[in-house]
């Protein structure tokens, strides 16, 4: 048990809330997992958060380990009027893990991942990453769409609505939910799927950070791999405008099992990098095939020829899916500043604004991509779930990447806002939630969610009212029809 002394911790409604030791250790004994405070063992672990350049640290840490946990946790947030933030794999650009000076849920102890390879789902807990789910599935040949960096978690991925190389195939990641646990601010552990509470259910896919704290996720799985065709392909950045018309047209016709992003940036000086290279402007396009006949898909792409290095090869899905996580732009610790959009197509204007962009950048670590993620998700209802944007064909945009000790920081966050400036009228009008910096504003977060913002809105009036899950990109509850101020 924790020693413990009363204290001050954020309140919901923006001051201080003053804690007794004695309701300090209440909650103590109501939990199995663990209660931190700065300088117990643990402490810095827990509330580290992928992107540096958001500057939060909670008062107090609960690392729940059960459902029981969670549950006891919301009721003392509700009780005491806290504010309350979630940890899944603490990756959120916007920092939107930690409530400033509040309490937080660290789900990192709840990090198990069950497969029943029979019915093909998976259930997962709340402190996943996504390689936790991906070796596991992948030990029976299975896989459920994920992202691009393995260190990610699967939470708030999943919960914002998620993509990656399988996203082609099966849509986004909440298209492949078929069922959540979710504790609700009543405290209460529901079930929500396409039959039961489906409301809640029809929420969770795509703003599930508003309504609740999910305790298990089941996945749908799919056959995949275990082997696939994969790896990056670079040429000098010269000859960006022809890869970039060799991509488009690779993405106008590429089967489903093949996805393709493409990257401008400059040479990292790895040693997969010829040594007179590092430190150039470079054209890369990173490729996973999932399917048959790699070799003549690919075609389009390696008919270019004189690549200064091509490493597709076969390799194991699980490699594939970690091959970006020792990229020093995915690094902990970085400041990041992301500004991306969805597009519908790739236009010669779009590819030139975001080619001069690209070149511009200062920071060696910052780069502009483009991810395909046009097929099944562009098939299913609109209505199928809030994360909605059913027009998404392309995820595209600007990011900025520097260490904290470089003094241009200003310089890097005004060129992405100058590139993202010049791109955003391409835009589909959607926008990914998941990423959205902690400086947007709301009509960011409204525009994400287009016409499910409304019904969205209805549904958190009557799962969480009072708004105690607001540190998040905030839905805010319904208005009653005579009240004037919202909380
Ligand atoms: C390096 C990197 C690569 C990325 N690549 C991709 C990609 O390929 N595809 C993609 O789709 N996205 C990608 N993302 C974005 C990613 O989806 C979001 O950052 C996502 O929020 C990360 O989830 P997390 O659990 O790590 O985040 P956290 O920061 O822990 O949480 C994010 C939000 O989810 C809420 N939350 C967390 N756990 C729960 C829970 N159990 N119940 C309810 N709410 C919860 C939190 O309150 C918070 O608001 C990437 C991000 C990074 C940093």
């Amino acid at each position: 048990m924790m020693t413990t002394r009363g204290f001050g911790i954020a309140g919901l409604e923006g001051g201080r809330v003053g804690l007794t030791s004695g309701q300090l250790e209440e909650l103590d004994a109501r939990v199995e997992g663990r209660l931190l405070r700065q300088g117990d063992e643990g402490w810095e672990d827990a509330i580290l958060i992928w992107n540096r350049m958001v500057a939060r640290s909670p008062a107090l840490v609960v690392q729940p380990s059960s459902a029981r946990d969670v549950a006891a946790v919301v009721d003392f947030a509700r009780d005491h009027r806290l504010l309350l933030g979630i940890k899944g794999g603490g990756h959120n650009i916007a920092g939107t893990a930690i409530a400033e000076g509040g309490l937080m849920l660290d789900m990192s102890r709840m990090r198990d991942v069950t497969v029943d390879s029979g019915a093909r789902v998976a259930h997962v807990g709340p402190g996943c990453l996504l390689q936790d789910v991906d070796w596991a599935t992948q030990e029976h040949g299975l896989a459920t769409p994920l992202g691009f960096v393995s260190l990610t978690g699967v939470a708030g991925l999943t919960l914002g609505g998620g993509f990656g190389y399988l996203t082609r195939r099966f849509g986004w990641t909440a298209d492949n939910l078929d069922e959540v646990e979710i504790v609700t601010a009543d405290g209460e552990l529901r079930t929500a799927n396409r039959d039961e509470n489906t409301d809640l259910f029809w929420a969770v896919r795509g703003a599930g950070a508003n309504f609740g704290v999910v305790t298990r996720f089941t996945l749908r799985l799919h056959e995949v791999g275990p082997i696939i065709t994969g790896g990056l392909i670079l040429w000098s950045a010269e000859r960006a405008d022809e890869v970039l018309d060799a991509y488009r047209a690779l993405t106008e016709s590429a089967p489903r099992e093949l996805t393709a992003a493409t990257v401008l940036m400059t040479a990292p000086p790895a040693p997969f990098v010829p040594e007179e290279w590092h430190g150039a402007r470079v054209v890369g396009t990173l490729v996973c095939h999932s399917g048959a006949n790699p070799a003549a898909d690919l075609e389009p792409l390696r008919g270019l020829g004189d690549p200064i290095v091509d490493l597709v090869d076969e390799m194991p899905y699980v490699e594939m899916q970690s091959l970006l996580d020792n990229s020093p732009s995915e690094a902990k610790g970085m400041h990041q500043y992301w500004k991306t959009e969805y597009l519908a197509h790739l236009s010669t204007e779009y590819l030139d604004a975001f080619r001069d962009g690209a070149l511009q950048a200062a920071s060696p670590l910052s780069y502009a991509v483009i991810f395909h993620v046009g097929g099944a998700l562009n098939e299913r209802a609109g209505d199928d779930g809030a994360v909605g944007n059913r027009d998404a064909r392309f995820i595209s945009g600007f990011s900025g990447v520097w260490p904290p000790d470089d003094p241009r920081g200003e310089e890097h966050v005004a060129w992405v806002r100058q590139c993202w400036e010049r791109i955003r009228h391409f835009s589909t009008g959607g926008n990914y939630v998941n990423f959205q910096l902690a400086e947007d504003d709301a009509t960011r977060t409204v525009s994400a969610y287009g016409r499910n913002h409304d019904r969205l809105q209805r549904v958190k009036a009557r799962y969480d009212p009072a708004n105690l899950f607001r540190s998040n990109r905030n839905v805010r509850p319904a208005l009653p029809a005579a009240s004037a101020s919202q909380p």
